[in-house]
C-alpha cells in the first residue's frame, strides 16, 4: 500500500503538523496505523490568514471557472478512488467494497453536482420596483468558512462541505475528525495542485483546540459543522461572540412507521440494510420502528432472523455487510445503552446485545422489542447497530410518537396505501420522509434537519444558498428618457 500521507495543507503547502499528535487506529483490528500531528496555534492562524488573503481573488472567479476546478477534483478522486476507498476502509473499519461502491461514488457525484448547480442558479427578477430605480439581486460568497466534519463518512462529509462552499466562491478551512483524517490528507496534494494557494486549507486537530480556535476567530465568517448536538451547542455559543453564520447538521433518531398493510418483506430488507448500515453510525439510520399491532409479531420474528444473519468481522471483505464501531469508547457507549435498556423488564432482546468477542471494535447487530415511547433507548441517539421496536394500534398514535422527539432529521413510513403514506408524510416533522424506503440520498435533493438535529441543508442547490448571501443592488437612473 502507498505510504500514508500525514501532512496538512496550509497556504498551498503540504506541511507537517506542529501540534498535538494523535494515534490513528484501524477500528477493525485495533492496530495503530500511524500518528498525525495536528496544526499548532500558529499553523491555524496561518491557515486562516491564507484563506482570508485568497478570498479576494477566488470570490471573483466566475461560476464556470469554479465549476471546472470542481470537475477536475471529481476526476482526480475518480482516478484515485480505489486507494481512497482503501484508506477509508482502514481508518473507519468499514468494508472496502462498500467504501468504494457507496462512499467514493457519492463523493465524486457531489463534486460534479455542485460544478453544474453553481452555473444554473435562479433567483428573484430584476426590475423597477420604485420608479426610476432598477433593483437586482446578487448571490455572493460569505468569506472564510470553517468546515468541521465527523468520523462516520470522512471523505463523503468532506465533499458535502467542500464542494458547495468552494462552488459558491468561499475560501475554506477544513478540519476532519481527529479520528479519521487519512482520506482527506491523501487528497490534499490534489487540492493543492488544482486550487490557488489558500483557497482550501486542510488542518487536523482536536475539537477543543483546533476546532474551537476556528470557531472563535474573527476572520472566519461561517462555521459548518456535522457532529453531535452538544458540539453544535458549544459552537453556537462561541460563534455568537463574532456573530458568525452557522450551518449545523447534528444527530438523528429516525422513526420507521410500519402499518399493517406494509409489504413485510420490503420492510425487513429495508431495516436490515439501513438500520445497520455503517454499523448504525449514521444519523438517518432506521433505528426506531413503530409497528402496528397486526404486523408487529411477524415483523419482530422475521426481522430478528434477518438481523442475526448480518455478516461482519469475516476474513473476506466482500462477505462483510457491516464494520465495527469507530472506537472502544463508542462501542462502550452503545453497550451501556443496551444494558440500561435490557434492565427494563418490558424490553426483550431479540438478537445481538453484546460486543463481538474477536479483534476490533465490533458490536453485534441488535434488535430490541417491547420498547416504550418513554424509554431512553427510544428517545436517545445510540449511533450504533441497535434497532428498537414499539407496538402501536392507531396510526395517529404512531405519528404522535414519531414526532415526540428532540430530533428531526429523517423518517420513513411503510404502507401499500399511498393516500395514507402521503398523509403521514405531511404530518411528520422531519427533514426527510421516505415512503416504503429509507436512507436513499441524491445530490439534487436537500438533506438536513429540524429541531435539535440542526439547520442548514447539505446537498442540492439549497446548500449553495446556505454558503452564500443575497445582496440587493439598486441603481437610480431616473424615469425620463431624454
Ligand atoms: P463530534 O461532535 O464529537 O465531532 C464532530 C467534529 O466536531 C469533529 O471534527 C470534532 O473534532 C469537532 N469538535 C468537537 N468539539 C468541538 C468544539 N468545541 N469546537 C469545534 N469543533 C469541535 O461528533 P462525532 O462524534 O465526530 O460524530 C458523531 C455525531 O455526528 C453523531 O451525533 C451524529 O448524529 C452526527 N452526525 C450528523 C450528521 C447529519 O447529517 N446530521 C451526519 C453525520 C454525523
Amino acid at each position: 500500500m502507498a505510504p500514508l500521507i500525514t501532512t496538512l495543507l496550509i497556504d498551498g503547502q503540504l506541511v507537517a503538523g506542529e501540534g498535538f499528535v494523535e494515534p490513528i487506529v484501524n477500528p477493525a483490528t485495533g492496530e495503530v496505523l500511524t500518528h498525525i500531528a495536528g496544526a499548532s496555534t500558529e499553523q491555524v492562524e496561518s491557515a486562516i490568514f491564507a484563506a482570508y488573503r485568497a478570498f479576494s481573488s477566488w470570490s471573483r472567479t466566475t461560476p464556470q471557472q469554479r465549476a471546472s476546478v470542481l470537475l477536475a477534483i471529481a476526476d482526480a478522486i475518480e482516478t484515485q478512488a480505489d486507494g481512497l476507498a482503501r484508506l477509508e476502509s482502514l481508518n473507519c473499519g468499514k468494508p472496502l467494497h462498500l467504501a468504494r461502491q457507496d462512499d467514493l461514488s457519492a463523493t465524486i457525484d457531489v463534486f460534479r453536482f455542485f460544478a453544474g448547480a453553481v452555473r444554473c442558479q435562479t433567483g428573484q427578477l430584476s426590475g423597477e420596483y420604485l420608479p426610476g430605480y432598477t433593483s437586482m439581486v446578487r448571490r455572493d460568497p460569505i468569506g472564510v468558512v470553517a468546515s468541521i466534519a465527523p468520523w462516520n463518512y470522512p471523505i463523503m462529509m468532506a465533499a458535502w462541505k467542500i464542494a458547495p462552499a468552494l462552488a459558491a466562491g468561499n475560501t475554506l478551512l477544513f478540519k476532519p475528525s481527529e479520528h479519521t483524517p487519512l482520506s482527506i490528507l491523501a487528497l490534499a496534494p490534489v487540492l493543492a495542485e488544482l486550487l490557488p494557494r489558500g483557497v482550501i486549507n486542510v488542518i487536523c486537530g482536536g475539537g477543543e483546540d483546533v476546532g474551537s480556535h476556528l470557531v472563535c476567530h474573527p476572520k472566519v465568517r461561517m462555521v459548518s459543522l456535522t457532529g453531535d448536538i452538544v458540539t453544535g451547542q458549544k459552537i453556537l455559543q462561541a460563534a455568537a461572540k463574532t456573530l458568525k453564520r452557522t450551518h449545523l447538521e447534528l444527530g438523528g433518531k429516525a422513526p420507521v412507521i410500519v402499518c399493517n398493510d406494509a409489504d413485510l418483506q420490503a420492510v425487513i430488507e429495508g431495516v436490515r440494510n439501513y438500520g445497520y448500515y455503517n454499523a448504525g453510525q449514521d444519523c438517518t439510520a432506521a433505528c426506531r420502528i413503530y409497528a402496528q399491532a397486526g404486523i408487529h409479531d411477524n415483523l419482530v420474528a422475521d426481522l430478528g432472523a434477518a438481523v442475526s444473519s448480518l455478516r461482519f468481522a469475516g476474513k473476506r471483505d466482500v462477505d462483510n455487510e457491516m464494520g465495527p464501531l469507530i472506537s472502544t469508547r463508542q462501542r462502550d457507549r452503545v453497550a451501556s445503552f443496551v444494558e440500561r435498556a435490557l434492565a427494563e423488564p418490558h424490553i426483550e432482546r431479540i438478537t445481538g446485545a453484546a460486543a463481538h468477542s474477536g479483534a476490533g471494535f465490533y458490536y453485534q447487530p441488535t434488535l430490541l422489542a417491547g420498547c416504550k415511547q418513554s424509554d431512553e433507548i427510544v428517545q436517545r441517539e445510540v449511533f450504533g447497530p441497535v434497532v428498537t421496536v414499539t407496538r402501536f394500534d392507531e396510526l395517529e398514535q404512531a405519528v404522535g410518537w414519531a414526532n415526540d422527539s428532540e430530533y428531526g432529521l429523517a423518517s420513513s413510513v411503510w404502507t401499500q396505501n399511498l393516500d395514507k403514506a402521503m398523509q403521514v408524510a405531511a404530518r411528520l416533522q422531519y427533514g426527510c420522509t421516505w415512503i416504503n424506503s429509507h436512507f436513499m440520498l441524491v445530490s439534487e435533493m436537500p438533506h438536513g434537519g429540524l429541531k435539535r438535529s440542526g439547520y442548514g441543508k447539505d446537498l442540492s442547490s439549497d446548500s449553495l444558498q446556505d454558503y452564500s448571501v443575497v445582496r440587493h443592488i439598486m441603481a437610480r437612473h431616473g424615469n425620463d428618457l431624454k
